[in-house]
């Protein structure tokens, strides 16, 4: 089945064969309940004896969190998925599963969403999980690395965070399994519709939900979505420690995926649009946008992102401006949303300075190609007439 019917589709109307009304709902509701009886012990002695199937206890599973999972797991064609509290939960619950049969040892992008690199340094690296980094778009540099010392695992975004570079994920995971490492990749800028990673052969996909998937600005949520070598752990570990997205959210979350194809098809096009319009405009000096013929990853993007789907993102240089002149640009906007987020239903803007980056030094951010004169733009799903009059007035003449 095609993406846009497993979107509607998928996780809802499972009939309870024991479910005495007879009625099912048309949508999973929301189950807030801690626990779940049965009309005889001995049933609920096979469900907590993993002998049958069922709910007792929320930390164990849920039955609306249940469904959001079997939807998200179809997406990827993944063997299964773990609905987690945020993001970065989800990524912290993906590489403890990817190490724990293997070396405490990470082979990581060097272009990671910020608090990415900073559970790496602050929660692993204390556990005695040790780091190194590479420039992930530089596939010799990524197999030099791997020969030279053996990782447990290797960590990268499809599409990185702000000057959205695309690495060989396909050639990456081919690499990774040669050397005994999972990979586990952030698909969150690319979401399900671009890129599927598990098709790639990465082992654990990542996802903020609060983005692209549930995609209206409402809700804090990630995703775990892993091969059926590794889901059996995420599993056990989840019932342990109790990450899980709770009934709520996970509603929410389901309710947004249902559109979720349409919108990002509508993004996409927006972000095309507006990537053009913003590099002929005089007050731009430079575009990053991965639909551009001259991107310096553009051989790889023809080979793993659809066409005319080149992503939501685009990221834009102001000629000749430090802080004053971008703050005074965000300032003028009045449909593009100031926000620290991407992936909604309206178009946001970031400035990585102040936000994503505020924690490197003027010479990290250098290093990494991200100027004062950058912003990040998601495009969301208005008309691009209004979103380009809006950046067109913001930007003056
Ligand atoms: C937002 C984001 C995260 C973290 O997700 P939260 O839901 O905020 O915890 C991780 N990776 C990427 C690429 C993101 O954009």
């Amino acid at each position: 089945m095609k993406m846009e019917t497993k979107a509607v589709h998928a996780g809802d109307r499972q009939a309870d064969p024991n479910n005495p009304s007879g009625f099912v709902p048309v949508t999973t509701p929301i189950f807030a309940s801690a626990s779940f009886l049965y009309a005889d012990t001995a049933r609920l002695d096979r469900v907590l004896g993993h002998e049958e199937e069922g709910f007792c206890y929320a930390r164990y599973q849920n039955p609306t969190r249940a469904a959001l999972e079997q939807t998200l797991a179809e997406l990827e064609n993944g063997a299964g998925a773990l609905a987690c509290s945020s993001g970065m939960m989800a990524m912290q619950m993906a590489l403890l599963t990817a190490l724990t049969d293997r070396r405490k040892t990470i082979l990581a992008a060097s272009a990671l969403y910020g608090a990415t690199l900073n559970l790496l340094a602050k929660v692993l690296e204390p556990l005695g999980i040790e780091t190194d980094f590479v420039d992930i778009c530089d596939l010799a540099a990524v197999r030099a690395k791997l020969a030279a010392r053996s990782y447990g695992c290797v960590l990268m975004e499809t599409i990185s965070n702000p000057l959205l570079r695309v690495g060989a994920l396909d050639s990456i995971a081919e690499a990774a399994r040669e050397a005994g490492a999972a990979l586990v990749v952030d698909n969150t800028f690319a979401s399900p519709l671009l890129v599927r990673p598990l098709e790639l052969g990465a082992n654990l996909s990542v996802h903020s939900l609060t983005k692209f998937l549930s995609g209206h600005g409402d809700v804090l949520g990630g995703t775990v979505i892993a091969d059926a070598a590794h889901l059996p752990v995420l599993a056990s570990m989840s019932r342990i420690s109790g990450p899980a997205l709770g009934p709520f959210e996970s509603y929410l979350t389901m309710r947004g995926i249902k559109t979720f194809p349409l919108r990002m098809e509508r993004q996409c096009a927006n972000a095309c649009r507006v990537a053009a319009w913003l590099a002929a405009h005089p007050r731009v000096a430079r575009v990053h946008y991965c639909g551009d013929p001259a991107h310096p990853d553009a051989d790889v993007i023809g080979r793993l992102l659809p066409e005319g789907l080149r992503g939501a993102l685009v990221s834009f240089e102001l000629r000749d401006a430090g802080k004053p002149e971008v703050f005074a640009f965000m300032d003028k906007l009045r449909v593009v949303v100031r926000g620290t987020s991407l992936g909604d239903v309206h178009s946001l803007i970031l400035y990585p300075l102040i936000a994503s980056h505020r924690d490197l030094s003027p010479r990290q951010r250098a290093r990494l190609g991200i100027h004062d004169s950058l912003v990040r733009l998601c495009l969301g799903i208005e008309a691009p007439e209004d979103i380009i009059a809006d950046l067109d007035q913001a930007l003056g003449a």
